[in-house]
C-alpha cells in the first residue's frame, strides 16, 4: 500500500485489519482491508453502511473513502468546510486533486478527533508518533526543546515545559501522543498532538 500523505507505520491507520479480509464492494480477497464502521460509499442504501469491509484497491478507485478534519476545514465529498472552529479562516482554495487524495487516505488513530495538518497549500504527509527523545535525535543542534517548540503550535506547546519533572533538563516522556507530518514541498516538519 502506497499513499501520498501516509507514510506512517501501518499500526498508526484506523480501521486496517492486520489479518486482510473481504471486501464488501468488490467482494475479493485482500490483503489490505479497512473495517469501516460507517462505509462513506455509494455502493450501499444508507441503512446498510454500517460495519463493512472495503479494500485498498476500492480506496484508490473511490469507490469507497475517508473524510478528514484538516487545519484548512473539514473535507468531505463536498470539499472543505469550515467548521466549528475558533478562529480559523475560512478554507482556502485547495486544488480538486489533493482533496480527492486525501479522500483515498485511511484515518490516523489519534484519541481525540484527528486534525490534518497542512503547509505550502496542501495537506502534509503524516509521518509517525514521536516520543520526547525523537525531539533530540532529529534535532541539529540537539536541543529537543527547541525543535519541539518550532515544529507545534503556540496553542499546544506547553506540554514540553509542563511534562519535565522539577529540576531535570532533559525530557524522557510524556503523557500525549505527538503526531508528526512533514510538508511535501518545503520539508518542513509539524505536529500536534493529543491524550487518553
Ligand atoms: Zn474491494
Ligand atoms: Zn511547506
Amino acid at each position: 500500500m502506497k499513499f501520498k500523505y501516509f507514510d506512517g507505520p501501518l499500526t498508526d491507520m484506523s480501521g486496517l485489519l492486520l489479518d486482510g479480509g473481504t471486501c464488501d464492494l468488490c467482494k475479493k480477497k485482500h490483503n489490505f482491508c479497512f473495517n469501516l464502521s460507517f462505509a462513506i460509499s455509494t455502493t450501499f442504501q444508507d441503512e446498510e453502511k454500517d460495519g463493512k469491509i472495503g479494500c485498498y484497491d476500492c480506496l484508490l478507485k473511490g469507490d469507497f473513502e475517508f473524510w478528514h478534519d484538516t487545519e484548512f476545514g473539514f473535507l468531505d465529498e463536498n470539499g472543505l468546510t469550515k467548521v466549528y472552529s475558533h478562529n480559523m479562516d475560512n478554507p482556502p482554495l485547495v486544488d480538486r486533486m489533493k482533496l480527492s487524495e486525501l479522500r483515498k487516505t485511511p484515518q490516523i488513530i489519534t484519541y481525540q478527533q484527528e486534525v490534518w495538518l497542512t503547509h505550502c497549500n496542501d495537506f502534509m504527509v503524516y509521518k509517525g508518533i514521536w516520543e520526547p527523545m525523537d525531539f533530540y535525535k532529529n534535532s541539529e543542534t540537539g536541543n529537543g526543546r527547541d525543535l519541539f517548540i518550532e515544529m507545534t503550535d503556540s496553542d499546544l506547546n506547553h506540554l514540553w515545559d509542563d511534562s519535565l519533572v522539577e529540576g531535570e533538563n532533559i525530557l524522557e516522556q510524556w503523557y500525549a501522543t505527538y503526531y508528526v507530518f512533514e510538508c511535501l514541498h518545503c520539508k518542513k516538519m509539524r505536529g500536534n498532538w493529543d491524550c487518553d
